[in-house]
């Protein structure tokens, strides 16, 4: 009924904020539609729409209707996820494992899931705006926006400031729907502004984000004082470079913020001059994994560099030229490693590298955080009557953050690793399966040509010293494997030794 060719002017209900349309009425019946309240016959009524045959004002109209429709998903979604998480929350108090849960079954990060069920503990604590999503009079954006800048509020004070901004919310933007909360906190609670930084202030991080073209974000949440403390060092350092410097300053202070965390790294130390921490026996580090044809030279095959992703091989041997090396042998399929064992319960500082190395992070479906920062866990529980050296091996220990060690401990999810595929499966107490693919090793796809460029010296050393790596065979069919590096740059840099100064070292002593 609502197909009736470009004639029909659609209207819609939402306007840029502060926008009035004159336009002639729209047709009754699609006017009506488009301003109609969400529900599964706005959804079926609007799915039947003909887009080319709605002129500009009648597109834009069936947008917002759609917008519209998104909210009342969102709040209509978050009443099941509330469910859930009430169901849950007691049986497995104090931590809450419904994230994974969702994460898991939606294949997106504990974080994504997580802002799923936040979402519904506020809007079961903010009725007014439950009520709102459903009615489609706000949109989802907002409604997270009026959540969380009142989620920091007393009970009382919260439903006074929302119901403050709520009328005008569908004709604000999200920045000015914040605005508008601040002020109409301000306006209640003036005494509050000192607390809620305080509060920001607890929130403050620093996180990576990758982008195209092997480059990637470092943003940083910061009280305003301290980022002008950051951003004058960096300026500061930037321009010390002198006239001749041709970088652009954006470039120069990029470096100049680089060079800051290289200076601590090469050291080792803090700015106190104390060791930096060893965890899983190795200070620091970065990690890639690339194939030795790829690092002499021979090829392009991409490296993948640990907690970032995949980066072409010039990446890797240019990193590769200013680090010290330990070399680890793993299958190109399935990133398994030579197996280790240790004879004690404490994996040895070889079988930590090797297990570190191959799962490079949390071995739970999702999870990033490096393997370095993870506990070793028994995937097959320690058992002290049997002999250690038949447990405490590679094959049986897998690196868990702390998060989902505990969720493997305490809500009885089980993990099985398959060595042949590498994948780890997990499974829930209710039966449901979830897996988790090893990260991807580098391999190359076609028979290596003859050396046909001048390989890095170190990549040739590394060739040469066999006792340094964990293979056996001909030079020719170990040039095709895949090695993961741990690339540590040594406290002197390797290619300016300081003369009578100590050997350069790429491990700290084990811990154990
Ligand atoms: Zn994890």
């Amino acid at each position: 009924m609502f197909d009736r060719g470009p004639e029909l002017a659609g209207g819609g209900s939402a306007l840029p904020p502060g926008a009035r349309r004159a336009v002639p009425p729209p047709d009754d019946a699609l006017a009506d539609l488009l301003a109609a309240a969400p529900s599964p016959g706005l959804a079926h009524a609007l799915t039947s729409l003909d887009p080319t045959r709605l002129d500009e004002v009648g597109l834009t109209g069936a947008v917002a209707a759609w917008d519209r429709m998104a909210s009342w998903v969102a709040a209509q979604q978050a009443r099941v996820v509330l469910e859930l998480a009430r169901r849950e929350r007691p049986r497995l108090a104090p931590d809450s494992y419904v994230a994974d849960m969702i994460g898991c079954e939606m294949s997106v990060t504990r974080r994504a899931a997580q802002v799923l069920v936040d979402r519904a503990w506020a809007l079961d604590a903010a009725p007014a705006v439950a009520d709102a999503m459903m009615r489609g009079e706000v949109a989802v954006a907002k409604a997270d926006a009026i959540l969380r800048g009142t989620e920091h509020l007393p009970a009382e004070l919260a439903a006074v400031v929302q119901a403050t901004v709520l009328p005008d919310a569908a004709h604000r933007t999200v920045p000015q729907l914040r605005d508008a909360l601040r002020r109409a906190e301000l306006a209640c609670a003036p005494d509050l502004a000192a607390g809620r930084h305080e509060r920001a202030r607890a929130e403050r991080g620093v996180w990576l984000r990758p982008s195209t073209d092997a480059m990637a974000w470092v943003n940083a949440l910061l009280p305003a004082a301290d980022a002008m403390r950051v951003m004058t060092a960096v300026d500061a350092l930037a321009t010390s470079c002198g006239p001749d410097d041709d970088r652009p300053a954006d470039a120069r202070r990029a470096d100049a913020l680089t060079d800051l965390a290289t200076t601590v790294l090469d050291r080792g130390t803090d700015l106190t001059g104390a060791p930096l921490p060893v965890h899983q026996g190795r200070r620091p580090h970065l990690q890639v994994t690339v194939t030795l044809a790829a690092l002499c030279g021979d090829t392009d095959t991409s490296a993948e560099l640990a907690g970032y992703g995949p980066v072409p091989a010039s990446v890797a041997r240019a990193i590769a030229a200013e680090a010290s090396w330990t070399f680890l042998a793993v299958d190109a399929r399935s990133g398994q490693v030579v197996d280790r064992s240790a004879s004690s319960y404490r994996p040895s500082a070889a079988v930590t590298r090797a297990v570190v190395d191959r799962d490079v992070t949390c071995t739970f479906p999702g999870c990033r955080v490096p393997a370095p920062r993870c506990d070793l866990d028994h995937t097959v529980p320690f058992d002290p009557r049997r002999p250690a050296a038949d447990q405490t091996t590679t094959a049986n220990l897998a690196a868990l953050c702390r998060h989902h060690h505990r969720l493997k401990t305490h809500a009885r999810w089980t993990p099985v690793h398959d060595r042949t595929t590498g994948t780890t499966t997990w499974t829930t107490p209710d039966g449901v399966t979830y897996s988790r693919d090893p990260v991807p090793v580098p391999f190359e796809q076609h028979p290596l040509p003859q050396p046909s460029r001048r390989p890095t010296q170190d990549a040739r050393d590394a060739l040469d010293d066999r006792d340094d790596r964990e293979a056996t065979g001909a030079e020719s069919s170990w040039r095709g494997a895949a090695v993961r590096i741990a690339m540590i740059r040594p406290a002197t840099p390797r290619r300016a030794p300081a003369p009578g100064g100590p050997p350069p070292t790429d491990e700290d002593p084990p811990p154990f």
